[in-house]
């Protein structure tokens, strides 16, 4: 590392769950409705409503903390799975209760890990990472508030549809030192609760969102333990990975010209842990606040709730549900494929729809390599051109195996354009090779084609002398002038015998 300092990096990570309905209300919960379409007595606050546990939302939030290796509701002094709501008290116009139904002391789930893969060289080396996770919680989201940017001062809009939306709550321990490793955590928690069906995490819309807690250690031999260390900044309005890196860097940054202005006032314990949001298109944050310490929200049980008790039973029912997780995936891929980390990373970053496409593909040509090159050449990109899931794409896995089996020996521009071909005609393999004029190797003569490129290299005397001098490239010109006499001849056996023949000359 380079600065002088090592940054630390703590994430709390709220998403929505993937639930039909709201978390103490039959209310739909469905992104982009009209304002307050969504909402009923218990969402809205009304007296007298009382709120009703969505269980969808239990089971999700459990399938989650278990993914997380998080250990289910395991508190001293109270049964195995004992779990309860507390009220989070606080004043804001987008919550009309006034307090958000949260878990405070006794959270379902807590101390658990995830593993993410930092790369030094992402082509070769990963380094394997296990950041610890305090607890993982469920509260219900609050409203919105929508306030006039036009800057002619109108008024503030409050959505409620989103009050009340189920949230799940992922703390981390400070184990990120870069913000390579904060966005890596977030990539492996995104793809984790994605294959898992339990958020789309989609932050454009709020259903994944993040807070980076950040400070930095900066050695020092009058220390005990061997460095100061900053006060904490807690960074809020995070909308992208990108702003992520961003906003951790800078205040990272920051906190090293302020200690070095003021190396003994601004350290931890002599300041209030900071709130700040991060300005991105200035680059910067602002600081908003100085942090209400926990007493301020008056946390207390929710007398409307029940405490719940999560059972073996539940526990082993969610464990069933999680299928292979994407680190395991990613070293099975390894293992059973002959796949380089980088490979097995990224075809496991796609989702579990293209592994299946991609082990079905690997399972008939024989050759993982192949099939996971293949598969990067042709069919990611045609998936981005169409914006198109695996799942709908017209050719079936089977189909891309028997395709590549058929080009085998076209070499690689006649194989990307006759799988072009079968994409834009919906053709199979055999009416691309016609249509395109594309004939196997099997159909021509060897020795007739060997004929030709002595031909070639009479008839190309200055090709020969400069290929000869050491000119690579002029050997294509030979291989030109016997591919275009030749339609359709495999362009990999024509290389070859020009090569061959060209050695005799
Ligand atoms: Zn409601």
């Amino acid at each position: 590392m380079a600065e002088p300092y090592k940054i630390v990096i703590g994430l709390e990570v709220h998403v929505q769950l993937l639930t039909r309905t709201k978390l103490f209300c039959g209310c739909l919960n469905k992104f982009g409705l009209p304002p307050n379409s969504a909402t009923c007595p218990v969402c809205l606050g009304l007296p007298g409503s009382l709120p009703v546990m969505n269980s969808e939302a239990f089971r999700l939030a459990l399938r989650a903390a278990l993914a997380l290796n998080c250990q289910i509701a395991s508190h001293q002094g109270y049964p195995p799975g004992f779990t309860k709501w507390d009220r989070k008290n606080y004043y804001y116009p987008d919550l009309p209760k006034n307090y958000q139904i949260s878990q405070y002391d006794l959270p379902f789930s807590h101390d658990g890990w995830l593993e993410i893969n930092v790369a030094k060289d992402p082509k070769k080396e990963y380094t394997p990472k296990r950041i610890g996770i305090i607890r993982v919680h469920l509260e219900e989201d609050a409203g919105k508030n929508i306030h006039d940017e036009s800057g002619r001062g109108g008024d503030t809009k409050v959505d409620l549809n989103r009050t009340g939306t189920p949230l799940l709550e992922i703390v981390s321990h400070p184990d990120m030192n870069s913000p390579e490793e904060a966005i890596a955590y977030l990539d492996e928690v995104r793809l984790m609760l994605r294959e898992l069906e339990v958020s789309d995490c989609e932050m454009q819309e709020g259903s994944l969102r993040c807070d980076a807690n950040v400070n930095i250690h900066i050695p020092s031999a009058d220390e005990p333990n061997g460095y100061a260390a900053t006060p904490l900044v807690e960074i809020k309005n995070l909308n992208s990975f990108r702003a992520i890196g961003r906003a951790i860097t800078y205040e990272a940054g920051r906190h090293y010209e302020q200690f070095q202005l003021d190396p003994v006032n601004f350290r931890f314990g002599k300041r209030l842990k900071t709130t700040a949001g991060w300005d991105d298109a200035r680059g910067r944050t602002e600081v908003q606040r100085h942090k209400e310490e926990a007493a301020d929200y008056r946390y207390f049980p929710d007398p409307d709730l029940v405490p719940v008790v999560v059972s073996a039973e539940q526990i082993a029912t969610a464990m069933t549900e999680l299928g292979e997780l994407p680190q395991q995936q990613r070293s099975r891929l390894q293992t059973q494929y002959g796949l380089t980390p980088y490979d097995a990373g990224v075809l496991t970053a796609k989702g579990r729809k293209v592994v299946s496409y991609f082990e079905t593909v690997a399972g008939s040509v024989g050759d993982g390599k192949k099939a996971a090159n293949r598969m990067s050449d042709l069919i990611y990109p045609a998936l981005s051109d169409r914006q198109e899931e695996i799942a709908a794409f017209p050719i079936p896995a089977e189909m891309f195996a028997h395709f590549l089996k058929e080009t085998e020996s076209s070499g690689q521009d006649p194989r990307r354009k006759a799988f072009a071909y079968m994409l834009e005609h919906n053709a199979d393999v055999a009416a691309a090779k016609t249509a395109l004029g594309i004939r196997d190797a099997g159909e021509f003569d060897e020795g007739k084609l060997r004929e030709a490129v002595v031909v070639a290299i009479t008839a190309n005397p200055k090709a020969v002398t400069d290929f000869k001098k050491g000119k690579d490239a002029a050997k294509m010109s030979i291989v030109g002038a016997v591919m275009k006499a030749n339609k359709g001849a495999p362009n990999d056996l024509v290389r070859r015998l020009v090569d061959e023949e060209l050695a005799k000359v």
